[in-house]
């Protein structure tokens, strides 16, 4: 019999709370959600989770769970370290114990995941890229996200940090497409959905343009559109082949709210990586399969699941 058949499940967005329970196959019950809570700080986050949660831990009998959460944060020490995106006005919140508050309250032991990780755990156990040893998941959002599997274990970071693959310099000249973290030319300053938009309604002078009407416009077969994903492709090619080079997964999983839009660049991706990678295709082919993550927006929960259950 296994120990334990059911976990607690946080995924803990910027924006977003959702909680759920999930048995050992990755079947979610009792699932919501619920905007965060950022009006009284991180004490008022940590009752929000609890009074969201409490209710499942007594009705299923749980005894274990995990919060994945977006970095950056130490998931062996339980700390969120200062996050970014997590905060109330212009406070930040320094080191915060979330792990150590939220088990004490709800009396059963809580982990801590980065979310990118956490996507790539739940691929590997339920999703795109079960039955692989080596893969990546890029997260095409607000962000750029990358989770690493490689030979089986999860590729952390040095000093328990993960791996921020979303500021790897794709163009050292970049002058004006600055990135969240200061610098320019990173990849997340281009390839997030949300910076790819805001560089395009900067470059076409138009004002607050939303990520649906290029996608809407693309899909029209408006010519300045096309260009744009398709250099889109090209750069995440680019992404990709560092990728590659580095730990050579066998499958990349494509998943956040921008892979919806992947029948306008994916094509071209594959192609330019096939053509990176052409010296690379003997004796062993490094060109990774290209897949998009056949999960709504449950990724980060499914992984949470997983790290609890195989706590
Ligand atoms: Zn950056």
């Amino acid at each position: 019999m296994r120990r334990v058949d059911r976990a607690l499940a946080i995924d803990l967005g910027g924006t977003k709370i959702l909680v759920g329970v999930v048995n050992h196959r990755g079947q979610i019950s009792d699932l919501a959600r619920e905007s965060v809570d950022l009006s009284n700080g991180y004490k008022g986050l940590v009752r929000q989770m609890v009074r969201l949660t409490q209710p499942l831990v007594a009705k299923h009998k749980l005894r274990s769970g995990a919060v994945a959460a977006a970095g950056p944060l130490d998931p062996v020490r339980g700390l969120l370290l200062n996050p970014t995106n997590l905060k109330g006005g212009d406070k930040f919140w320094g080191v915060s114990p979330i792990v150590r508050d939220i088990s004490r309250a709800l009396k059963i032991p809580v982990r801590l995941e980065n979310d990118a990780a956490a996507a790539a755990l739940a691929e590997s156990w339920i999703g795109e890229a079960r039955r692989y040893k080596n893969l990546a998941i890029v997260t095409l959002g607000t962000g750029l996200g990358l989770g690493i599997i490689a030979n089986g274990t999860l590729v952390r970071a040095g000093q328990n940090l993960h791996t921020e693959g979303g500021h790897i310099t794709l163009n050292y000249l970049e002058k004006e497409w600055q990135c969240g973290c200061g610098n320019y030319g990173c990849a997340e300053a281009y390839l997030s959905g949300a910076n790819f938009t805001k560089n395009l309604s900067r470059l076409w002078g138009r004002h607050n343009l939303q990520g649906h009407e290029v996608v809407a416009a693309a899909r029209a077969g408006e010519a300045d559109a096309l260009r744009a994903f398709d250099e889109y492709g090209k750069k995440l090619g680019y992404f990709l082949y560092s990728q590659v080079m580095l730990f050579a997964p066998e499958v990349v999983v494509l998943s956040g709210g921008f892979s919806n839009a992947y029948d306008l660049f994916l094509k071209r991706t594959e192609s330019h990586l096939g053509n990176l990678l052409k010296m690379h295709r003997v004796g062993v082919d490094m060109l990774p399969k290209l897949k998009i993550s056949k999960f709504r927006d449950e990724a980060g929960l499914l992984g949470a699941a997983f790290v609890a259950l195989n706590a």
